[in-house]
């Protein structure tokens, strides 16, 4: 019986198997009057990070949430079922609902993906390392004709072009929590259906934490000045960072937002003058973060 290698396995994937680095090479052009123009947003599987959420839902001047219930489908990103968005296609074709005939209507804000294309993000652990490494590499699908075309340019300059270091700096705060959720893996056990609603807030749902965090019971229990709440209520980058540090102190007891002294008492007694509160469990009712 032959081996099964690679180069003879049944199907051909278009991922090419070398790790490619920053001052690696890439022959690639895309452009309007390409014969395969618009063919690559025709059939799409488009993960979405919380930055390119931040971008597309203000482009489309709309709420995360009114954003994320139009264009998204949600799916879960790993065995551990950490929860990931998508963009939503019709579900009789593959199409990407931002693909006009003139090409893409959010070009500005498109995703990451988007903007790396052909090239994959690889953002990697190794055992033992507290710090990941990124490498790329080229997806060659055959309807896409712009790696037959004459320009051969490094990766790096490849990224600056498509302006991915935005994306990339915040994006990269995010993976950071993702690979050390994954690495505590099963000493912390699986993780409670509660942190992945909060990790699905933080991540995705930027409207919504910005109403949780302007919420009275969130600052009975977190000391903000009045300068960082009018930052936070203005501005979605320092929002979408402050929800990562919140997201790092309640998910692995990074403790860099301050807590108010007596903070779980003082909304414990608020909740129990209005009688809302049950006196046998009087944190039923608290549907946010476990204060840590
Ligand atoms: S967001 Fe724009 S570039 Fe990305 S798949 Fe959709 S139409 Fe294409
Ligand atoms: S060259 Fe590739 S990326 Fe550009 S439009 Fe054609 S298929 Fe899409």
């Amino acid at each position: 019986m032959s081996e099964t290698t690679i180069e003879n396995k049944p199907y051909k994937s278009p991922i090419q198997p070398t790790k490619l680095s920053l001052n690696d090479t890439l022959q690639f052009r895309c452009h309007k009057d390409i014969a395969c123009f618009n063919e690559c947003c025709k059939k799409i599987d488009i993960l979405l990070t919380p930055y390119d959420i931040l971008r597309l839902k203000n482009r489309l001047g709309l709420t995360s949430e009114v954003f994320l219930a139009q264009y998204t489908v949600p799916y879960e990103m790993d065995a551990q079922s950490m929860p990931g968005v998508k963009i939503r296609t019709a579900d009789d074709n593959l199409i990407c609902p931002f693909l006009r005939e003139a090409g893409c209507s959010v070009y500005e804000d498109r995703p990451s993906a988007c903007r790396y294309y052909p090239l994959g993000l690889l953002s990697m652990r190794q055992q033992d390392s507290t710090t990941d490494e990124n490498a790329y590499f080229l997806v060659k699908e055959d309807h896409c004709l712009g790696h037959n075309e004459p320009r051969t340019l490094p990766i790096q300059d490849y990224r600056q072009e498509q302006g991915v270091d935005i994306y990339d700096e915040i994006n990269h705060e995010w993976r950071q929590i993702i690979l050390k959720k994954r690495s505590a893996g099963p000493t912390i056990g699986k993780p409670t259906l509660r942190s992945y609603q909060f990790f699905f807030l933080g991540s995705y749902n930027l409207d919504g934490l910005r109403s949780f965090i302007l919420s009275q019971g969130f600052l009975e229990v977190y000391e903000l000045d009045d300068k960082t709440l009018k930052q936070l209520n203005q501005d979605d980058v320092t929002l979408l960072r402050f929800g990562f540090r919140l997201l790092r102190q309640v998910l692995f007891g990074e403790m860099t937002i301050p807590l108010k002294e007596n903070a779980m008492q003082t909304r414990v007694q608020r909740r129990r003058e209005t009688n809302q509160v049950d006196p046998d469990n009087p944190n039923s009712d608290y549907q946010g973060p476990l204060v840590v």
